[in-house]
């Protein structure tokens, strides 16, 4: 496919929001090439692949790329306009200063330093950490959070809670890994133990989701990663063996309910749910 003008159109349109979920970027292909091209285009997800991967192949050299990404939390496709040379979010953020991108790694630092798994900071909160980074007002730190929002850095649940966004998560994952590490079931109070989960289904990080219920278990999954586990797999466990947790309070049929105890002679204890990462109320994106 030659790149033609409506890739040009649809490119802007990706820049100018960010990221959008793949249902609204079929509409809007479809609008651009029956308003520049044929009146009689019907697009579909194949199509806006294909613009996307011709759009891909011109602008790599330049160091950006039109990803796809899976919300954590409805598992819609969405996607999302990232810079690819460099992780680094120094490089990314070309629109702030350099006081303002401490003060967003500082807002980071906070939502994944959070002790409950929230990954989450309150709003107020947050705002003050950018006006202690940058000696601002209250009300001029309110104002370079709300761009951050605006500008999908971050997203604000409504019991006002700052949490990554869909942009955040998908442009700086390479930044994070390197910068907190993936639990592995060692100390979280170590350095070495790794702050972030990444998804056993989908391997990608886990800010919204279930964990298990053993400490020491780095096993995670998305909510919807989980029922699709849960559909195909056992629901012991996949690391069973070490910490014995099933993710699951419905029986299959196949054990005898009325035994007390597993296959390895454990007692069985009755059955909690997983460990929740991320907020209690998150945004349904
Ligand atoms: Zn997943
Ligand atoms: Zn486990």
């Amino acid at each position: 496919m030659d790149y033609s003008l409506v890739h040009i159109t649809l490119l802007t349109y990706i820049r100018s929001v960010s990221y959008t979920v793949q249902s609204d970027l079929c509409d809007v292909l479809q609008k651009i090439v029956r308003s520049l091209d044929r009146p009689e285009f019907n697009s579909n997800v194949d199509t806006l692949d294909a613009y996307i991967a011709t759009i891909n192949t011109k602008i790599n050299p330049t160091g950006f790329r039109v990803a796809k990404h899976r919300a954590q939390v409805s598992g819609d496709v969405f996607y999302v306009f990232v810079n690819t040379v460099s992780d680094e979010i120094t490089k990314v953020n070309t629109n702030y200063s350099v006081p303002e991108i401490d003060a967003i790694k500082r807002i980071i630092d906070d939502l994944i330093d959070q002790s409950d798994l929230s990954f989450s900071l309150g709003y107020v909160n947050s705002s003050q950490r950018i006006g202690q980074t940058l000696n601002k007002t209250s009300r001029e730190s309110n104002v370079l959070l709300s761009r951050l929002v605006d500008d999908g850095w971050f997203d604000v649940t409504e019991e006002d809670r700052v949490t990554l966004s869909i942009r955040s998560i998908c442009e700086l994952k390479h930044y994070l890994i390197d910068k907190y590490g993936v639990f592995d079931g060692e100390d979280v109070s170590q350095q070495s133990g790794g702050k972030l989960f990444v998804c056993r289904q989908c391997k990608e990080l886990v800010t919204q989701g279930e964990k298990c219920v053993d400490a020491k278990c780095p096993i995670s999954f998305h909510y919807k990663c989980l029922d699709f586990y849960k559909r195909s797999n056992d629901v012991k466990c996949p690391n069973y063996d070490v910490c014995g947790y099933v993710w699951s309070d419905q029986h299959d049929g196949s054990e005898d309910e009325t035994k007390n105890e597993n296959e390895n002679g454990i007692p069985s204890i009755p059955w909690t749910p997983p460990t929740r990462i991320g907020v209690a109320n998150p945004l349904r994106i």
